[in-house]
Order: C-alpha cells, then structure tokens, then sequence
C-alpha cells in the first residue's frame, strides 16, 4: 500500500464520526479525494459523494458507511455524572472500563466508563451482566452545574479513538466498521485507470448505516446507480468461540470476502469473482441466506431495482473498542473494485434472465 494511502486509513479511523454526526470525517475524506475527483458533494442528509467519469451515461455506485457506532448524552445528574443512549449496537460489557470522547459543542471533553471495584460488588452483582442504562460516564466534574458548562443532552459519544499495529499487517481501532469501507471505495476510485473507464464511478461515504442503513438509502435515489456495490466490514471467523458451521469460513487476511445469496445480483457476483481470478486477487466466498444488515440492502432495493453485490472485509471483534482488520484486505478489496471498474462494459446486462 502506498504511503498516502496508509496515512489517510489512519486519518478516518482518528477521525471521530459517531452516527448522525459525521461531518468532521467527512470533511477528511473531501480534502483527500478533492484532487482525485471530477466532482464532490454533500447531499443535505450528509453523504458525500466523489464522482469520476460523470459524463458517462451508465453510472457505478460504490458505498462505504463512515459513521461508527457510539453513544448520546442523555441526562446529567446532581452529581454530575452522564447517562447515555446508544447510537448503534453496543455489547454494554465492552464499555465498562473504557475511556471516552464526548464531542461537545465547545470542543472534545474526555470521560471513563466507571463500575463500582470489585472488592465492594457482591455475590450477587458478580453474576449479573451490565446494560447501556446502567453505565455512567464521569467527566470528573464537581457537579451537573460544571458538566452542563461543558456537555449538552444530545452530545455525541465515541470510545477514545487510537490505531495500533499489530502483527502480520493488521490493525486495531475502534470504528473499522466501517471507516475501511468508506476507505476501499474512496481508494479505489483513486485508483482506477481514468482512460479506460466506460462507465461514471460514484465513490459515497455514506452516513448513518448503523442506525438503518439511512444514508446509502437517500444517495443511491439522488445517483439512481444501475450498478452497486456497497463494501462493509464481515465478521472473521477464525478466533475462538465462533462456530464456522453457521457462520462459515472468513479469515482475516484471506482477502476480500464477495457474498452470493437474494442480496446480490448473480451476474455481477460472478464478474466480480472473475476479475479476482484474471488479477490473482485472493477471495473468499460467503453465504448470506437473508438481507444483509449493510448499504447492498438499501441500494437494491433504490427506485426500480438495483444490480447490487456486497464486499466485505473480515473483522474480528466487530462493534468492539478493539476490532481487528488486515491492511492486506483492505488494499485488495481496493484493487479489486478498480479493476472491475477499468474492465466494466455497460452494454453487458445484469437482468437475470437475459
Ligand atoms: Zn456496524
């Protein structure tokens, strides 16, 4: 991967973008793609999407959701401690023992996820398993007086944000879900081969995925794409306590993962295993026996019908503070996506039938 590249993965993923508020990523993702693009915009539900080759008349549309999940504000008490709602699916007992960031109007403000030690739970309290209404985030003020001068009802939340290296090219941080699709789609449109394009690309960083696949859902009706491909994060199931005989066999570092199943047109399923196979780009294959909880399900089902395939790269510790994800991956679900695009014929058809 080539440095600027590897800087700007780094960039999203310091980049805070709980759900519902994602302008500052988004505003990342301008300024890296400006020079790149033949057009960027923001659509006034916070998409922003990147076009190249727009004269053409048959129209791509890559999605990566950029929002991570986190928390809100919800009430503040006399003593000054927070209570929050979730954005997102949280598992309550990741957060227990976190540092966090509150975005505040006036600036970031750092918190804890506390619990009571210990030495001082009983029996009782040992057994039982925590919920997001039972969690408190102290900012350490002396009181609600003091928290409200610096946090309002309503603030967004994010664990601390961080990037670490760890062995054999991956990586740990919170929000790779799905900041690395946001990422490969924006990648590659980068680096696709502007001569040999035949079709407009659309590379959108779409908003609020993890709340109901919102955003993926208003920018495929402004694009109205004949093709889509939405590009998320899948969970890897090569550590402990997950069971392949349900979940299947994803490996992190395996490479890309192309899912077959209603969620996905067959025919474009197929060229993109094809164009994996003429680049010796790696795959791995997975099944999906309903619609899939990502963009592919908004953007199939936009306007008339949408040819529509899902690439995902495998996370372990999905919506933890520590997912896991490979750079290997990521850079090969990227040079997938611009080889398929440089190859793209729009006179092939995507009905099935035909
Ligand atoms: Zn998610």
């Amino acid at each position: 991967m080539i440095e600027d590249s590897r800087l700007f993965f780094k960039k999203l993923l310091q980049t805070p973008s709980p759900t519902g508020f994602e302008e500052k990523i988004q505003a990342a993702v301008r300024e890296y793609m400006t020079p790149f693009a033949d057009e960027i915009h923001s659509d006034v539900h916070g998409n922003l999407i990147v076009g190249k080759n727009i004269d053409a008349p048959y129209r791509v549309m890559l999605a990566g959701h950029c929002d991570q999940i986190g928390l809100l504000v919800n009430y503040i008490d006399n003593e000054g401690f927070l209570y929050v709602l979730q954005l997102g699916g949280w598992d309550a007992q990741h957060l227990i023992g976190q540092r966090v960031i509150i975005w505040a109007e006036k600036g970031a403000i750092s918190g804890v996820i506390g619990k009571k030690p210990i030495h001082l739970l009983t029996e009782d309290e040992r057994k039982k398993t925590a919920k997001i209404q039972d969690l408190w985030v102290d900012i350490g003020a002396k009181n609600k007086e003091e928290a409200e001068k610096l946090v309002e009802i309503g603030s967004p939340i994010t664990v601390e944000l961080e990037y670490r290296e760890l062995q054999n090219e991956t990586i740990t941080a919170p929000g790779t879900d799905d900041k690395t699709g946001a990422w490969v789609v924006m990648e590659a449109l980068r680096r696709t081969d502007r001569s040999m394009l035949k079709c407009a690309v659309y590379a959108v960083s779409t908003v609020q995925e993890e709340v109901g696949l919102r955003g993926a859902k208003t920018s495929a009706f402004g694009i109205d794409p004949q093709i889509g491909i939405a590009v998320d994060v899948t969970f890897a199931t090569d550590c402990p306590t997950i069971e392949k005989k349900q979940n299947g066999d994803i490996i992190v570092g395996g490479g890309p993962v192309i899912s077959r199943g209603p969620n996905m047109n067959t025919k474009l399923v197929n060229a993109l295993v094809k164009t994996a196979k003429d680049n010796e780009i790696p795959i791995q294959i997975c099944a999906e026996g309903r619609i899939t909880g990502t963009d592919a399900n908004m953007i199939q089902v936009n306007r008339s019908g949408v040819a529509t395939a899902l690439v995902s790269i495998p996370n372990r510790y999905m919506h933890s503070p520590v997912e896991i994800i490979s750079l290997k991956d990521i850079d090969a679900t990227a040079n997938l996506l611009a080889r398929f695009l440089e190859k793209f014929d729009p006179n092939e058809s995507f009905i099935p039938s035909v």
